[in-house]
């Protein structure tokens, strides 16, 4: 039975004071013994992001990090520094980070490689545009990004290894895919792992969706069979979050 993980993505949101506030406020809010809660935060409140979490069920996330160890990379963040500042999870290869910084899916897979390195989970991003969906290819597309995304990945790190399946046209748009049109892609996505890897494997890895996820349609996403939660821009950084953490 796989655990269900709902991760907020802040984006560059929140300065080091606002970000102690709205932990401080959320702390009590996102309790569950249920749910794996990842509060993904801008890099410069990594440090003072994980002392205000000790104690809680909280784990914090960067939202990126570069495939090399060190060296002349002005401006980017290392997996040793993340794993030093108590970082678990990174978020790799986010649409806007594709759109905006150039990512592509090779990049995607030196980013996934490297943390799977340095012990700590990638939620990997995927999704379609609109115009992709309208022309009938978000399967093949999504499949394509799956399949290099995991190359030289191991059957057993990508049992640890978390999807966001998010489609572009529902990031920060209001508009959120249907759970049926959700479940459609999380469901490919899980066939493409096990074809990839093997039943064991489709198994285990955790697949989230990612969209305008909000208090009200969380329930009906995260009850689908292929969904085992969500990644949460907007919704993540006001008391909503709790109600989407518990969303039973
Ligand atoms: C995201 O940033 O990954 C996201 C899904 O944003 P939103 O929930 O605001 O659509």
């Amino acid at each position: 039975m796989r655990k269900k993980i709902v991760a907020g993505n802040w984006k560059m949101n929140m300065t080091k004071t606002e970000a102690l506030a709205l932990i401080d406020e959320l702390k009590p809010l996102v309790a569950s013994d249920e749910v794996d809660v990842v509060f993904c935060v801008p890099a410069i409140d990594i440090i003072p992001a994980v002392e205000a979490v000790k104690g809680t069920n909280i784990e914090i996330g960067a939202e990126n990090m570069y495939f090399e160890e060190s060296g002349a990379y002005t401006g980017e963040i290392s997996p040793n520094m993340l794993v030093d500042a108590g970082v678990k999870y990174v978020i790799i290869g986010h649409s806007e980070r594709r759109e905006y910084f150039a990512e592509t899916d090779e990049t995607v897979n030196k980013k996934v490689l490297k943390a799977f390195e340095h012990g700590i989970t990638p939620i990997i991003c995927c999704g379609e545009s609109l115009t992709q969906r309208e022309q009938g290819i978000t399967i093949d597309w999504i499949r394509q990004q799956i399949k290099i995304a995991f190359l030289n990945v191991t059957a057993d790190q990508a049992k640890k290894a978390v999807i966001a399946y998010e489609p572009i046209w529902a990031i920060g748009t209001g508009k959120t895919a249907t759970s049926d049109q959700a479940e459609e892609v999380c469901g490919a996505i899980r066939e493409c792992i096990k074809e990839i890897y093997d039943d064991a494997t489709a198994e285990e890895i955790r697949i989230q969706y990612g969209g305008s996820v909000n208090a009200g349609n969380a329930a009906e996403l995260f009850a689908k069979p292929d969904i085992d939660g969500g990644l949460v821009g907007g919704a993540s950084l006001k008391p909503d979050f709790g109600k989407i953490v518990n969303y039973k």
